[in-house]
């Protein structure tokens, strides 16, 4: 096969032939969908969770006409007339009591009482003058000025939320402005972690470490990296690269899995058995993806199992999982894929020359330039190197097309926060 040697020595190939960015994602948008059943949730424990069934509204928010400000409510029909009113009843905030103004009458009333009948208008009362029992109140008001109408916010009947929106806490304050307390949402997908390498030691709890071992830290970046997300993750903790332990790992796991997430013996070396793994046991879809950090990506199923076997290199996995994980594990748990923003700002680095064929995602961050943001990148590329995640508030990502970049150049930028970090 023409295509095993550019696999093996890409040194001066391009990467033509493998799979591009967007042909990953379209497969997994084409592939993938909802997994998990239905279930309630108490509302204070949805943060993050897809909703599953529209929710309409049972009322109007607010539930009445009240007013936004402590003052004076009228009829603006009587304002017209004359601009000094007589006072009438009282109206707090919770006052439950029905009330009404009289002809020509203003109702001393506080933030959020419930308007009158007969008054459509409040003045604010720093813009009032009280003499005995007359109020003399400004001139230039509109009508229903200083009120909030009944069903301003959300009207009866109207759909707040939509199946698949992430809950956050906007989403879980409307909920309750309305008062439910119930919520249909989808359950959560179960997420199997496991690393594996030789030379992984299990982070925490170690008191020494030999030269040629390394601490697991993919396990816990991506326990971090799900913690976003509607998932239950088991951590599978470290298994060494021998074919038959990689077998009986992943087997295991695709049995009470909705989805294995695997870093580590994705490539084509004699100690990486997972990709052979995925051959035996189930169906591989992709592997090797034209972009960087992150080329050894494998998605494949086993069974009804959804298996991603991502790069062992932290930045590489780091980076797939929020370009490939992510939305997998929201479509499968029934959630809306929504593509990254990109926006488009000036690079503030150069680069001499990029191979073509292949997107690169640098590790890079914001500065304010005097016309507008600037993108700074790490300046070492290892993909080892976490420091460089650590420095970073987002991706910038070079396309298949583009070559070098130099300063003053438009690059596109996306922050973190687009992948829910
Ligand atoms: P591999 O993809 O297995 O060839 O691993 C590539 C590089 O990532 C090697 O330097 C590994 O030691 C390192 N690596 C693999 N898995 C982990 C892990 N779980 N934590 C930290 N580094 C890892
Ligand atoms: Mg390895």
């Amino acid at each position: 096969m023409s295509r095993t040697a550019s696999l093996l020595n890409d040194c001066f190939l391009h990467d033509k032939d493998r799979l591009r960015h967007n042909e990953v994602l379209d497969l997994l948008k084409e592939r993938l969908t909802t997994v998990v059943g239905t279930e309630k949730c108490l509302l204070e424990e949805t943060l993050g969770r897809f909703l599953s069934t529209p929710v309409v509204a049972p009322r109007n928010v607010p539930l009445h006409d009240n007013s936004a400000v402590d003052g004076y409510a009228f009829s603006h029909k009587d304002y017209q007339l004359s601009r000094t009113l007589r006072a009438g009843p009282v109206i707090a905030a919770g006052d439950l009591e029905h009330y009404a103004i009289d002809d020509k009458e203003a109702a001393r009333i506080f933030t959020g009482a419930v308007i009158p009948d007969g008054a459509d208008t409040v003045a604010m009362q720093e813009d009032c003058t009280v003499t005995d029992d007359q109020i003399a109140v400004p001139p230039g008001l509109k009508t229903g000025a200083n009120l909030r109408k009944a069903g301003e916010d959300i009207k009866s009947g109207d759909i707040v939320t939509r199946p698949g929106k992430r809950l956050r806490p906007q989403e879980i304050a409307s909920l309750a402005s309305l008062g439910l307390s119930e919520i249909p949402v989808y359950r959560r997908i179960r997420v199997a972690i496991i690393s594996t390498g030789n030379e992984l030691l299990e982070a925490g709890g170690q008191t020494s470490i030999e030269t040629g071992q390394v601490f697991d830290s993919n396990s816990a970046m991506l326990l971090a990296l799900c913690a976003s997300l509607p998932v239950t993750v088991s951590r599978l903790g470290i298994v060494p690269d021998v074919a038959s332990a990689v077998e009986d790992t992943i087997a295991r796991a695709a049995a009470t899995h909705d989805v294995i997430l695997t870093t580590g013996g994705a490539s084509r070396g004699d100690e990486d058995h997972v990709v052979a793994t995925i051959d035996r046991l189930g169906k591989r879809h992709a592997w090797q993806i034209a972009i960087k950090p992150g080329r050894p990506m494998t998605f494949g199923q086993i069974g009804d199992c959804v298996f991603m076997g991502l790069p062992g290199n932290p930045v590489a996995a780091f980076v797939c999982f929020l370009l490939y994980c992510r939305p997998a594990l929201t479509i499968l748990g029934g959630g809306e894929y929504l593509e990254p923003t990109r926006f488009p700002v000036t690079a503030g680095f150069t680069i001499d020359r990029k191979k073509p064929d292949r997107r690169e995602f640098l590790r890079g961050w914001l500065t304010a330039g005097d016309s507008g943001p600037v993108a700074m990148k790490f300046e070492r590329d290892g993909s080892g190197l976490i420091s460089g995640l650590r420095a970073a508030n987002g991706l910038i990502e070079l396309d298949e097309e583009t070559s070098s970049v130099t300063i003053g150049q438009t690059v596109s930028y996306i922050p973190f926060s687009e992948f829910g970090l």
